[in-house]
Order: structure tokens, then sequence, then C-alpha cells
């Protein structure tokens, strides 16, 4: 396994509420990653999963819990001062980027560093955008951020992403702030790396429809209020979706025939707004507006049960939920 996430807990204290309770930002969360893999992250904003890619690449230290990378405990004794060979990907790529450096000086100094020649550079860098599509190269090579379109700024910060050879990179939201025409190729992109460099994948989205593009063949793993509530293989998952909290994601994502989005029925939430991370729900944190809840959901804390084929889901009454259908 490339990385385990072992029962991970990161709680924000702040100031003078040290000695109270701070903020559950991830709650106890076990998700693992094979070399070349791809887990897509799914949950709305606030629910933990930027402070849980954090971790994962070992820039966040969690509260308890391992971090597990080629099977080394990146914070225990052994593991001291080891961290992943893994590059981040944010979705702001006009931040990422130095706005007066030009394209080639983005790219050569890393690829100095990383052990290219002084004399190869140019021919090096030219190569670099070619394979992320920022053609034809010799015209991009004097640009600065600002000349280039978000799509274009995203595929450079990706070709200086995968100079160091990562074996990871966590994507966080990388193409929620492109236009939706050019989504589909970051995404295809993405998938190239994963495919001819071996990179695996921690695709961090609020979007489902970006996490089954992309996660296709991979997993995904269902995040609600610094908890994962529903993990598997991306197919088995959508098509057969258990959690309360992702059945109502799925209601309410975009269907383009409208014929179908007017026949479908929405699932009612009880309440529309997610609690806050400083005083989570006792129990499961879903149950002030799942539908279904029951008194023992209020009570106790749902473990992740395996209904087969790796499918694990955290909920007390999988076995009693209605039937899911879309339509
Ligand atoms: Fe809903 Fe209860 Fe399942 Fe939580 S445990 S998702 S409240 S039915």
């Amino acid at each position: 396994m490339l990385l385990e996430l072992q029962d991970i807990h990161v709680i924000f204290q702040r100031g003078w509420l040290r000695k109270r309770r701070g903020a559950h930002a991830v709650a106890g969360v076990s998700l693992a990653l094979e070399e070349k893999g791809i887990l897509a992250l799914v949950g709305e904003s606030g629910c933990g999963k930027t402070t849980l890619g954090r971790v994962a690449l070992g820039l966040l230290r969690p509260t308890s819990g391992k971090v597990l990378y080629e099977g080394k405990d990146i914070w225990g004794r052994g593991g001291k001062g080891l961290r992943p060979t893994g590059q981040t990907v944010y979705q702001d790529s006009y931040s990422a980027l130095n706005p007066v450096r030009t394209v080639y000086q983005t790219l050569a100094p890393p690829l100095r560093r990383y052990g290219t020649p002084r004399k190869r550079l140019r021919e090096e860098t030219k190569k670099l955008l070619e394979f992320v599509g920022i053609m034809p190269p010799d015209y991009f090579l004097n640009k600065y951020p600002y000349h280039l379109s978000g799509g274009m700024r995203q595929r450079l910060v990706f070709a200086r992403a995968i100079i160091p050879k990562p074996k990871l990179i966590v994507a966080d939201e990388p193409v929620s702030m492109i236009d939706a025409s050019l989504r589909l190729s970051i995404l295809d992109l993405m998938l190239r790396l994963n495919r001819e460099l071996g990179i695996a994948f921690l695709y961090i989205t609020h979007d489902l429809a970006t996490a089954r593009y992309f996660a296709q063949a991979g997993r995904i793993a269902v995040m609600y209020l610094g908890a994962i509530v529903e993990e598997g293989r991306m197919e088995e998952v959508l098509e057969r979706p258990l959690h309360p909290y992702l059945r109502a994601l799925l209601s309410a994502a975009p269907i383009p025939d409208p014929e179908l989005a007017r026949k479908r029925e929405l699932m009612p939430l009880r309440e529309a707004e997610p609690p806050s991370a400083e005083h989570p729900p006792p129990g499961c944190r879903f149950h002030p507006r799942c539908p279904y809840a029951q008194e023992i959901c209020a009570r106790e804390i749902p473990p992740l049960r395996d209904f087969g084929d790796g499918h694990r889901v955290a909920c007390h009454l999988v076995e009693t939920l209605p039937p899911w259908r879309l339509t």
C-alpha cells in the first residue's frame, strides 16, 4: 500500500479556548490508497477533506492516528523526517504561480534542482510543456501566468508538480475554478499522469460528476462532518449507494434530461444546513438531517461496516433502508 491513514483525528484548538473542546475537523478516518491508485474524496465544503489531504502529505500532524507511507509511520520514531514523495495541486492556479516569473522561469529552477544539466534546461522545459498539453511550447516559454487561461495555468502547475517524480498527487478541487468546457481536459491530463507516470491521486472534490469521471476505475470515499460515511469501488458505490447522505447528494445532482429531472423525487432532509464542526451532534453526525434517523442514531456512533467487495458504510440502519432508486 502506498498510503494508509489509520484512525486519524484532527482537532483544531483556538487561542484561549485551548483547554476547551476545539473543532473536530477529522474524526477517526481510516483510508488506504494503493500505488498508482485513484481515490476520490467527496464531501461538501468544510467537511474536513482538505485537512485530510494535508495530513496525507505529511503537511499537518494529526492530533492522533497513524499515517503510513510505504508501510512507515511518518510521525513515528522510525519515520522521523520522512515525508511522502507527493505534491499538492490546489484550485487556485493563479495564486500557486509567481506572477513575475515566465513559464520558463517557473519550470527551469526545479528542473535544475532535480538534476537537469544547465545546457539541457530549455529542451527539457519544452518537452514538459508538450507533455502537459501547453502547445506550441516555444510560444509559451516567455509568457507570464496572466497571459494564460485558467486551464493552461493549471497545466503549468501540474508540469511543475511532476518534476520531482512524485508517487502521489493530492489534487484539491483542481478543476473547480476552470471553465466547465475545459474541466474534462484537465481531468484527462490527470488520468494520463496516473496511467503513464504511475502517479497515485487523492482527488478532493465536492462534485460527484467529476469524481465519477476521474475515479471511474478507482475508489470513492464520501466524507461528512469529519468522518467517512461510505467508501468503496466507484462503480459499486454509485450503483448501490447505501448511506442516506450519499443518496441525498445523488438525488440532488443535476440531470441533463429535463424530463427525468422533473420526474425524480428529491430526498427530503430534515435540516438543510450541516451542524458546525465545533459542536458536532452526538452519535451519527448526520442524524439531525437524516430522514430515517431513529433513537439509536443520536446515541451511538455507527461503525463503518463492510457490505461486500470492500463497500463500507457507517449507518446503523442500512438493512432497513428503502431500496435505492434515482427517479
Ligand atoms: Fe441516518 Fe441513523 Fe443511518 Fe445516521 S445512522 S445515516 S441518522 S439512519
